[in-house]
């Protein structure tokens, strides 16, 4: 049975058009079926079973990061009390507007209010505090994934800015300073494989002092350029330095008998990863999936034919187990329609490679296998499908990952004079600006109110995690605003 909703999703196929991009987006999410949105609570979205796969074959990415580099999962209460909300000055400031409070108990007024965590400092340090009591006990390294809540006032966009968030946050305590850097380093290890899994490139920026995670030391912010040339914050990682350990009193004792504060990090991203690979990877038949985080990698389409169809099904069924059993995530799509529909439907869905198999197919003991990224047809022999389709994934990936980069980079521009930001139509160049400034935040305000857009902050080296601060400097050069000679270089950009 055909209903309203169905006509209106062939409506929506019909005119995907990714130069509409924010559209597209909206359309393709909802034709993928990765997120219903008609929850009744406004950027509360549901999520539907594809979409949670994927979101999570990317935590068990993040889970493997983290578990081999020695960091444990926890599962921190979901409720934090007022009163340890409350201890961090710059943290209260920076979220109180946000928060989604408990008041009641059935009946009765708590007597100290709850909030939804925002984000877990407030929960875990208090117990960071009984936890930690020696230096032995160093570096505790821990992460969770959860749901956070935050008061959006904002317009809500799928994955990109939601009340409820899917979140990852890992969080370590160490006993100083030079130990809670190199622990910034591992982070931006576990990134860059991450990166290359989801084939996405992103920019690294030292966030400016006003801009940083409320509490921090400093931040380091992780930024994908979405095709509408707006960049997506998709996580920070951040330096904390004593900032929470003093008020939450976490402290250990040293070898010599001392106690001293521990130095804290944390590493938080969230689902807002999905909105990114929609984004930059889709096109006009739909989005494209990652192999290494699509729920189905292969799908097979068997092609029947009158008479043969029992044949045809039987050698379509060996081979997905043959694929099942070779640790490729495949799906039989033995579904009483036209094959048509069934390829329209895969595609719109993302699966990186399709398999077409018929009777000339089985005859000549080959399949047709079709890749979703730039629709190209081989023809794979059965006895080799195995080591084939794995190498067509990892080509598919090499691809994509290619494309993106090349797009971050034919979209990211050196400006030397606030004048050379503007281009020949008089808007402001698209993408990611990349300019002299000498730090002060008065030509941070003028370079903003003139360009429209915002500092994302100085650029952070991506290649080398093991990079020094004292080295992150880019060409000696002049503040774009003020002329001083400066070598502190910053982003700007069109920020979700
Ligand atoms: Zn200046």
């Amino acid at each position: 049975m055909e209903g309203s909703y169905e006509k209106t999703l062939d409506k929506m196929r019909e005119r995907l058009d990714k130069a509409n991009f924010s559209e597209w987006y909206n359309d393709v999410i909802e034709l993928a079926d990765l997120s219903d949105k008609r929850y009744p609570i406004k950027g509360m979205n549901v999520w539907t079973p594809y979409g949670w796969k994927v979101m999570q074959n990317i935590d068990t990415l993040l889970r493997k990061g983290l578990d081999a580099t020695g960091h444990d999962e926890v599962c921190f209460p979901l409720l934090i009390p007022k009163t340890e909300f409350q201890k961090e000055a710059d943290h209260i400031k920076g979220f109180d507007a946000e928060v989604y409070w408990v008041t009641h108990g059935g009946l009765n007024e708590l007597d100290v209010p709850l909030l939804l965590r925002p984000t877990s400092e407030t929960a875990m340090y208090p117990m960071f505090a009984l936890w930690i009591r020696s230096h032995t006990d160093l570096p505790l390294k821990t992460y969770q994934l959860v749901n956070t809540f935050r008061y959006e006032t904002k317009q809500t966009r799928t994955f990109i800015r939601v009340r409820e968030i899917h979140f990852f946050e890992a969080h370590t305590a160490h006993a100083d300073f030079e130990d809670s850097e190199r622990q910034i380093r591992e982070d931006l290890q576990i990134m860059k494989d991450l990166g290359k899994a989801l084939c996405l490139p992103y920019v690294l920026a030292k966030r400016p002092e006003w801009d940083k995670f409320a509490g921090a030391f400093y931040t380091i912010g992780i930024d994908c350029l979405m095709p509408n040339g707006k960049t997506l914050q998709l996580g920070s990682i951040h330096e904390y330095k004593e900032n929470f350990s003093v008020p939450y009193e976490i402290q250990y004792e040293d070898a010599d008998g001392e106690h001293k504060y521990v130095h804290q990090t944390t590493y938080g991203m969230s689902e807002r990863i999905i909105g990114a690979l929609v984004g930059i990877h889709g096109d006009d038949r739909g989005i494209i999936l990652p192999p290494d985080v699509a729920p189905i990698q292969v799908a097979i389409v068997p092609i029947y034919v009158k008479g043969k169809q029992d044949m045809i099904n039987e050698v379509a069924q060996a081979v997905h187990k043959r694929l099942i059993e070779a640790g490729i995530r495949s799906r039989l799509d033995d579904r009483d329609i036209r094959p048509g529909n069934k390829f329209y439907h895969w595609e719109l869905k993302g699966v990186p490679l399709r398999l077409e198999i018929g009777p000339r197919d089985i005859e000549s003991k080959s399949c047709i296998v079709v890749r979703r990224d730039d629709g190209s047809k081989h023809q794979v022999a059965l006895d080799e499908l195995e080591d084939t389709l794995a190498i067509m994934l990892k080509e598919t990936s090499e691809v994509i990952l290619a494309k993106a980069e090349a797009m971050l980079e034919e979209n990211t521009t050196t400006v030397l004079d606030l004048r050379d930001a503007i281009g020949d139509d008089d808007e402001t160049i698209k993408g990611i600006l990349k300019m002299p400034w000498c730090g002060s935040e008065d030509c941070a305000e003028t370079i903003e109110k003139d360009l429209d857009r915002i500092l994302l902050g100085v650029p952070v080296p991506i290649d080398d995690p093991n990079f020094e601060w004292d080295d992150v400097k880019g060409k000696e050069s002049n503040c774009v605003s003020c002329g001083k000679p400066t070598s502190n270089w910053t982003y700007v950009a069109k920020s979700y």
